[in-house]
């Protein structure tokens, strides 16, 4: 599903030029659940930029699904990202003063579908991420955890094939941190590639698959003993 060839992303600022990425071949098959690891300045959030086409690399191939990134112009990117790819971030990013469903129909608002087709599949979305009780708080009304949920579930109503996730236990204490990546590990489940940038390796543990990133290249590649969270 991703293929990545001699990926090189340079960052000209002024005169200075900051080689960010150094030449990363990579593949991730449909399915899988891979975690990116590596200290602060070793490409990481780059590499999530680069994947989640909200940039491009300077030199190199990206392939997502076989379309071609590279040769792809922006409003083309923006359409790849809205039909295939969903962000989860570790500050949530719920509008405040609304709703867990309202938040989770707005997605679907910008597409244009109509309020009961919104509101169905919010309220799946919702059920899918254990949530069905508290469609009507706020995020102030709601833990940690919670608001990562109704952010998960708001990944989830455009049917994402990818779900890219930038620390997302990052705010969470390590009950919520682990009711989260059960949640991951279910979505994987039915086929949902998942790919995540965690510093914690109690976090990663629980992926298949942890890309370990160093002064801009992979520095080592590792398969995880499955462990599941499942109830
Ligand atoms: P990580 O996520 O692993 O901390 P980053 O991908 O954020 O690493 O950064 C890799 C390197 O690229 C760092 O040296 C960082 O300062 C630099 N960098 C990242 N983004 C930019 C940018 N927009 N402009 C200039 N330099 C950048
Ligand atoms: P993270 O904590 O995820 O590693 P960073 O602190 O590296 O994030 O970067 C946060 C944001 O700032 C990113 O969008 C990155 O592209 C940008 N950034 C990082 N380093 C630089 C830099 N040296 N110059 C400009 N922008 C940067």
């Amino acid at each position: 599903m991703i293929t990545l060839n001699n990926i090189v992303k340079i960052y000209k600022t002024g005169d200075i030029e900051l080689k960010a990425l150094a030449g990363v071949n990579l593949s991730i098959a449909k399915g899988e659940f891979v975690s990116i690891m590596g200290p602060s300045g070793s490409g990481k959030s780059t590499m999530m930029n680069i994947l989640g086409c909200l940039d491009t690399a300077t030199f190199g191939e990206y392939f997502l699904d076989g379309v071609n990134i590279n040769d792809t112009s922006e409003d083309e990117l923006a359409d790849i990202r809205n039909r295939k790819i969903g962000f989860i971030f570790q500050s949530f990013n719920l509008l405040p003063r609304t709703t867990a469903l309202e938040n989770v129909e707005l997605p679907m608002l910008y597409k244009g579908i109509n309020l009961r087709k919104r509101r169905e599949k919010a309220l799946k979305a919702l059920e899918a991420v254990g949530l069905s009780e508290r469609i009507d708080h706020k995020p102030n009304e709601l833990s940690g955890g919670q608001q990562q949920r109704v952010a998960i579930a708001r990944s989830l109503v455009n049917n994402p094939v990818i779900l890219m996730a930038d620390e997302p236990t990052g705010n969470l204490d390590s009950k919520s941190t682990l009711e989260i990546m059960a949640i991951f590990q279910q979505l994987n489940a039915i086929g949902i590639t998942i790919i995540l940038v965690t510093h914690e390796p109690d976090v990663a543990k629980y992926s298949q698959r942890i890309i370990h990133f160093k002064d801009g290249v992979i520095d080592e590649d590792e398969i995880v003993q499955h462990r599941s969270l499942a109830e």
